[in-house]
């Protein structure tokens, strides 16, 4: 497959590596202020669509390990490319997904 944000071509487990170790900063981290959770966002490249989730420090400080960010990162991408699988398989080389996973808008 391709990665979606730069010309590199390779397996689907190695372009989830590759996204962590060439695109980190693709995946945006905050502190929702109103419901007092911490939470990721990533943009697709291709749709406005874009992922938002709530993080899960497991009791840990997130603020201080990198570690909880790479953890969080590796979520994300995972998330993105089960998205870009369900929505634009063609764009990156992917086979298609069964519909039920690709159902759009989704419930709350
Ligand atoms: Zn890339
Ligand atoms: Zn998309």
């Amino acid at each position: 497959m391709n990665c979606p944000y730069c010309a590199a071509t390779a397996s689907r487990r190695d372009t989830h590596a590759h996204l962590w170790a060439a695109h980190p900063e693709q995946v945006r981290m905050f502190h929702d202020e109103t419901r007092d959770v911490l939470k990721f966002a990533l943009d697709c490249p291709f749709c406005e669509e874009g992922l938002e989730r709530v993080a899960n420090p497991r009791g840990r400080e997130p603020d201080f390990l990198e570690e909880f960010r790479r953890e969080i990162a590796l979520v994300a991408f995972d998330l993105l490319l089960y998205h870009l699988q369900a929505s634009h398989a063609e764009r990156v080389g992917l086979p298609p997904v069964a519909v039920e996973e690709a159902s759009p808008g989704g419930m709350t």
